[in-house]
């Protein structure tokens, strides 16, 4: 018999991601996505993060709680293969494993011992793949001497996905115009195209739709004479 170790949080994510559907499937995708971690105590002490804002980027650990399906299967479908492959669980970075644990490198933009006018120690960071509400069970520095290695291969994930064009309707466009940040967010989230894999390059009519922030955000997919296909923003509207 193993033994088993209990592991509990010591942080909760405040995400711009509101839901599963859109988040990029690893950080480094989405610049603009920014989130605060918050430390929970008794963690939540200016001393346990003493040094940590001298570094650029923070290795996140956390839990993957708000998967559906909790057994585990030895082979996965990644969406890198289009869906249809399958390969060992221990080779992919599935959210359905054996233990429920995410990874994550990220920019760290902030210590702030204050959010929202709240006293307490929260990380401000960007380029994330995480979803609210995420528990984070560790937090560790990046050492690019030891972290970042040089002629380092995947023969799977050769290059990152190819991106579409996104492109908003004018009502939308406008609005967006006084909040750059916003557009710029959208348009690097929905150009990874969030569809899942068998649903890619089909011709389509149906409205998607995703929850950025306080915003509920819809688009569909433009079928070139190419072939190609490209988005189209077509509504953003204020979430209730
Ligand atoms: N970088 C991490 C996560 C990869 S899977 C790792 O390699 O371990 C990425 C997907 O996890 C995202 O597309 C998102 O849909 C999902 N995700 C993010 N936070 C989650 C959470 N708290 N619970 C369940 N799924 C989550």
């Amino acid at each position: 018999m193993h033994e088993t170790f209990v592991v509990s949080p010591i942080a909760v994510v405040h995400s711009c991601f509101k839901e599963k559907f859109g988040i990029p499937r690893q950080p480094g995708l989405v610049p603009e996505a920014k989130a605060v971690i918050e430390l929970l105590p008794p963690f939540n002490v200016p001393e346990a993060v003493d040094g940590l804002a001298l570094c650029s980027h923070i290795w996140v650990h956390f839990l993957f709680h708000a998967n559906h399906r909790q057994s585990w299967k030895p082979k996965v479908k990644p969406p890198r293969l289009g869906g249809n492959k399958s390969m060992g669980v221990f080779a992919t970075r599935s959210p359905v494993r054996p233990n429920p644990l995410g990874l994550s490198v990220v920019a760290l933009e902030g210590v702030l011992l204050e959010y929202r006018g709240r006293a307490g120690v929260f990380l401000a960071i960007a380029a994330h793949d995480l979803l609210e509400g995420t528990p984070v069970v560790d937090i560790k520095p990046y050492l690019p001497y030891a972290d970042a290695l040089v002629g380092a291969r995947n023969d799977f994930a050769l290059a990152s996905p190819e991106l579409l064009d996104v492109g908003f309707a004018d009502d939308v466009d406008r609005v967006l115009t006084h909040t750059p940040e916003l557009k710029r967010l959208i348009s690097q989230v929905l150009r990874q195209d969030p569809r899942p894999a068998y649903k890619k390059g089909h011709c389509e009519e149906r409205i998607y739709g995703m929850r950025l922030n306080q915003w509920d955000v819809r688009w569909r997919y433009l079928t070139h004479v190419s072939g190609s296909q490209s988005i189209l923003v077509t509504e953003l509207v204020a979430h209730n």
